[in-house]
């Protein structure tokens, strides 16, 4: 019971009054601008509500990891769940609940964005905006920076929750070409973003290992001394010379 609730229900009792705590533990009931959940999700249950899961867990897969979204809750999907609900607090037993999905409604917008990213922000566009003149549909592009943006909210959190400043994100080819990106640089997928902010480059290199990145490119590596370059590839390529990495 959240502590002002236990006041007024020592008030309540003091007065000889009824009190009941209802209204405000009745989470199933919660409609939700993005997604709503319907069901506890545990480990051997599958469908799309464990997928749109993976999707907000996967900036947890521990160090070096990736967590598939492919909507089947495995031990990895599990092992994601109880290190976010550490991360914010919870009860960490790897069973999606109430209490998990009550802290994931309260983090995403109405477009299911987390809270402090946007699809706006994460598009560089070279003036431009929108997510399509990639190689991928427009869809699947912004499936990919929906995301990313996920695994960025993490890492912001594992950083003491503060700003953590983009200064590029997807690109369609021709804006690709124009600031000079790798001809297969995955920017042009949507699934990275280049850091700039209050943390050091090294800081934030560092601790993107752990939240699902598999590309971290950073101080030392050509090109690179002046953000931290991080993507969601699923296999590891880290490169940060200068901060030992
Ligand atoms: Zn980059």
């Amino acid at each position: 019971m959240p502590r002002i609730l236990a006041i007024l229900a020592l008030f309540a009792a003091m007065l000889g009054a009824t009190v009941t705590t209802q209204v405000v533990t009745a989470t199933k009931a919660h409609a939700d601008g993005c997604y709503t959940w319907n069901r506890p999700l545990s480990q051997g249950t599958s469908g799309e509500d464990v997928r749109q899961l993976q999707i907000r867990v996967a900036g947890y897969p521990g160090y070096g990891g990736h967590i598939a979204t492919d909507g089947v809750f495995g031990p990895a999907t599990k092992a994601a769940v109880a290190r976010f609900q550490t991360a914010y607090g919870l009860t960490s037993d790897g069973i999606a609940g109430a209490a998990t999905f009550t802290k994931l409604y309260a983090l995403q917008d109405d477009d299911c964005t987390p809270i402090h990213f946007t699809y706006a922000e994460l598009d560089d566009g070279c003036g431009g905006s929108g997510y399509d003149g990639g190689p991928l549909s427009e869809a699947a592009t912004k499936a990919n920076a929906l995301q990313t943006m996920w695994q960025l909210e993490a890492l912001r959190h594992a950083l003491g929750d503060k700003a953590l400043t983009l200064s590029s994100g997807f690109r369609s080819i021709p804006c690709n070409r124009q600031v000079g990106g790798a001809s297969n640089s995955e920017h042009l997928y949507g699934r990275s973003a280049d850091v700039i902010g209050v943390h050091s480059f090294c800081t934030i290199v560092k601790q993107a290992r752990y939240h699902g990145f598999g590309g971290i490119l950073g101080p030392g590596y050509p090109g690179h001394n002046d953000h931290a370059h991080i993507d969601i590839r699923s296999s590891n390529f880290w490169s940060a010379p200068s901060c030992g990495i």
